[in-house]
């Protein structure tokens, strides 16, 4: 039987096509803040959600696949990240996480735009950390300390300096070889970059963030100084763990969303051995609308636990959309 058109169908104005390269022009790390801002806050307000994760081995090239959904209704944004980990790419010159952010109309549910991932993925999560800094770091923070030297960190990096006036950056990252990349954007940005043991880094920085893919602690309790702000980026996955769970344990810990945090967050492991509950950890979204105050004395360890949402992703997507709408007549419309 041949598909009969619908006279009342809404008309759709075409499906845009915003491609990696153009999201970088179009999508800075200002306007990845203000958006992921503004959708951490409405989670904490209940007007966006994430749906349940999927994540799969697909028995093909050793990947790993899935989505990452959600619905804002505040900004009307509705659609799902696609992709995940192809660790046999680098060698056929790719980058191994690829992903793709489809956004859909959430009137009709008609595909409005597919959109890169890739960069989006950095720039959105670094801008989560950067969200955190500004709202939980202790204003006269001087000292960024890293630990982490790959690919997310050098955006890490460039998004944390712009919320506090950093005198410099040390560093740390259980593969050195890989330092003289992040100095490098340290140079770009101005700061001095210092390589320092993990035990330094705890010692000397009033902002610390963790980006690698540890299983096992990189950062002990004993040595982060009161006061301290941890953004802990790298643990998006059940087992991954950056830091000593007793620092979790002492820490005020906020989060982006508290059921992802406690599956699969940095915080796992605090709560897997009863040193935290779920009760304990506060939503960033909540400091951000104001309902909560966040940091209450400048001796306390903040901790934000960003394991990273759906929504983040089609945030940010959903901002190269409208900056090619408004400026762009060469971006593709199918
Ligand atoms: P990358 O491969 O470019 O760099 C990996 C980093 O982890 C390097 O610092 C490396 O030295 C370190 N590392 C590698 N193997 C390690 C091990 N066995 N033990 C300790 N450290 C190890 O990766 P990337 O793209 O920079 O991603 C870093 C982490 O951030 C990953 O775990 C990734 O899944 C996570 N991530 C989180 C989010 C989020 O929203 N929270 C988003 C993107 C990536």
């Amino acid at each position: 039987m041949q598909d009969v058109p619908d006279k009342k169908a809404v008309p759709t104005t075409g499906v845009m096509i915003v491609s990696e390269a153009d999201c970088q022009r179009l999508v800075g790390p200002d306007q990845a803040f203000e958006a992921v801002e503004a959708v951490f806050g409405a989670m904490a307000r209940g007007d966006a959600y994430n749906f349940p994760v999927i994540r799969e081995a697909i028995g093909h090239a050793d990947a790993l696949y899935g989505f990452k959904s959600g619905f804002d209704r505040a900004s009307l944004t509705l659609g799902v990240k696609s992709g995940g980990y192809w660790p046999g790419n680098a060698d056929k010159g790719h980058a191994n996480h690829q992903s793709t952010i489809f956004l859909f109309n959430p009137d009709t549910g008609q595909l409005k735009a597919m959109v890169g991932g890739n960069y989006l993925t950095a720039v959105r999560t670094a801008a989560a950390s950067s969200v955190s800094i500004a709202h939980l770091a202790r204003n006269d923070a001087r000292v960024l300390g890293m630990i982490g030297a790959g690919h997310q960190a050098q955006f890490q990096l460039r998004a944390a300096v712009e919320q506090r006036s950093f005198e410099q950056v040390v560093a740390w990252n259980p593969h050195p070889e890989m330092l003289p990349k992040l100095a490098a954007v340290a140079g770009e940005v101005g700061l001095p970059f210092h390589a320092v043991s993990a035990e330094e880094v705890g010692a000397q920085a009033d902002v610390i963030i963790t980006i690698t893919s540890a299983f096992e602690p990189l950062l002990m309790a004993d040595w982060v100084r009161p006061g301290t702000h941890l953004a802990c980026m790298g643990t998006d996955t059940a087992g991954k763990q950056e830091i000593d769970a007793a620092l979790t344990g002492r820490a005020s810990v906020f989060t982006d969303e508290i059921a992802q945090s406690i599956s699969i967050g940095e915080v796992q492991h605090a709560i897997a051995t009863g040193m935290l509950t779920a009760g304990d950890i506060t939503p960033i979204g909540a400091v951000i609308n104001g309902t909560h105050p966040g940091r209450t004395s400048d001796d306390q360890i903040t901790l934000f636990d960003g394991t990273g949402v759906g929504l983040q992703d089609l945030a940010v997507a959903a901002v190269a959309v409208r900056a090619a709408t408004d400026a762009d007549p060469k971006i593709v419309r199918l």
